[in-house]
């Protein structure tokens, strides 16, 4: 029987592959490039764990419940709320249903206002029902988020740089369910990173795969009906194919236009700084039009990860280019400290960090066509999330065909 031929060993590939070695099929798994992960990687540079964007795992994700062994990843937490920029000042804004006595404490503070306490009430009520992803709306997380009523600070503040920061999207254009799919996730989950970087989901779920499954360096430039033909020019035969490569490859692969593709990108900066600065483990917003984003001292999230007497600061910029002094400068005008004690470590600009949710018509239909399975987040709506359950339905749909 020829195997089944799965194209692209993100998270997506990854788990379809998972799942195939656990119900003993006849698989290969084709990654172009030389490592597993897609866009799920980290580095080790100068000492520290360097995640290749800022990317945190949602707990409470359904799929990462199911696929994941959380206990092995040995995660550190994120607070739940953020440190938002009030004036002159970081302000905490603690979730209100986790911290209920440190929310009060911060009502006076110009950030939240009673009508807001209200809001967030009926937020929570209406988290209460499940929750879809995506529910057909028209309507987007801004348009809901101004149509709620929240005051001009906590929106300006809070809401839309929060939300800015989760989809990597400045516009907020993505369908508002997606507004109440991630609040769910903070309220019953935590963000978490692993302590050995966010590449180690990749590395949890590759590691039941064995290595003669998996072939490194191994693009595929062309699909004809039973096999794929590799940029070596080897054809290889398949029984079934997953494909679960970008959206903009998938196109190029299945010979579609690119037309409802829109990427968003983002570019994160990582510091060495001198000081830990009394940063608590939460995410601090910078106020909207900053050109920067967030920032998180991750040595203070997870205290593993200072060197030597220094410590370890992510930055995140939705605009690619910046430079890595005007970042640091802002980053150090924020927290009232010298510019000097912080040092460059490394950027990484991703222009396609996640997809604009769209239904992507045209690819399913052209894959439903010639009988291949697609996987990948931006068949459902940019996440980890997306990734893992995609690749679960891919593998489940090939098993059905094949038997
Ligand atoms: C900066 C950043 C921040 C993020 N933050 C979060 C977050 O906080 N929470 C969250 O849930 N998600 C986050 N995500 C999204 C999450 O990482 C993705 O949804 C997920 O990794 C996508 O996995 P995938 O398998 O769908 O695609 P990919 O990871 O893109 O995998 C596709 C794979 O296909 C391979 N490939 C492409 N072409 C070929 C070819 N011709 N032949 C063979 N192989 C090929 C690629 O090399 C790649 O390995 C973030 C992503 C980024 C980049």
């Amino acid at each position: 029987m020829k195997p089944i031929v799965i194209i692209g060993a993100g998270i997506s590939g990854l788990q379809a592959a998972r799942l195939l070695e656990i119900q003993g099929a006849n698989y290969f798994l084709l990654e172009k490039s030389n490592k597993i992960g897609g866009r799920v990687q980290s580095e080790t540079v100068d000492g520290f764990v360097l995640d290749h964007g800022f990317q945190v795992l949602q707990t409470a994700y359904p799929e990462v419940q199911r696929s994941l062994d959380l206990k092995k990843l040995d995660l550190s937490y994120f607070g739940s709320g953020a440190y938002v920029y009030l004036t002159s000042h970081f302000q905490p804004f603690f979730n209100p249903f986790e911290k209920p006595f440190a929310f009060l404490r911060s009502l006076g503070s110009g950030l939240v206002t009673a009508k807001d306490l209200v809001l967030l009430g009926y937020v929570w009520f209406r988290l209460q029902r499940d929750v879809e992803a995506l529910d057909g709306r028209k309507e987007t997380v801004g348009e809901l988020i101004d149509r709620l009523g929240f005051s001009t600070n906590f929106k300006s503040l809070f809401l839309r740089p929060f939300m800015s920061g989760v989809l990597l999207d400045a516009r907020l254009s993505q369908p508002a369910s997606l507004f109440y799919f991630y609040m769910k996730q903070f309220m019953e989950g935590k963000a978490a990173i692993p302590k050995a970087g966010i590449g180690a989901i990749a590395s949890q779920l590759a590691d039941i795969i064995p290595t003669n499954r998996i072939r490194l360096e191994a693009p595929v430039t062309h699909i004809s009906a039973d096999f794929v033909e590799l940029e070596s020019g080897e054809q290889l035969e398949f029984s079934q194919l997953i494909l679960a490569t970008e959206a903009p490859i998938t196109s190029d692969l299945l010979g579609v236009s690119k037309a409802d593709v829109e990427p968003l990108g983002s570019e994160t900066f990582y510091f060495r700084a001198k000081g830990i600065y009394g940063m608590e483990p939460y995410l601090h917003l910078m106020p909207e039009g900053s050109p920067l984003l967030h920032f998180s001292c991750l040595t203070a999230i997870d205290p593993h990860s200072s060197l030597k007497g220094d410590y370890l600061f992510s930055a995140t910029s939705l605009t690619i280019g910046i430079s890595s002094e005007e970042i640091k400068r802002i980053l150090a005008d924020h927290l009232g400290v010298p510019a000097s004690d912080f040092q460059f470590i490394k950027s990484f600009p991703i222009p396609h960090s996640l997809w604009r949710v769209s239904d992507f018509q045209t690819l399913k239909k052209e894959a439903e066509k010639r009988n291949i399975v697609l996987a990948g987040d931006y068949t459902q709506f940019p996440s980890l999330q997306a990734a893992l359950s995609s690749g679960r339905l891919a593998a489940e749909t090939v098993l059905e065909k094949v038997q």
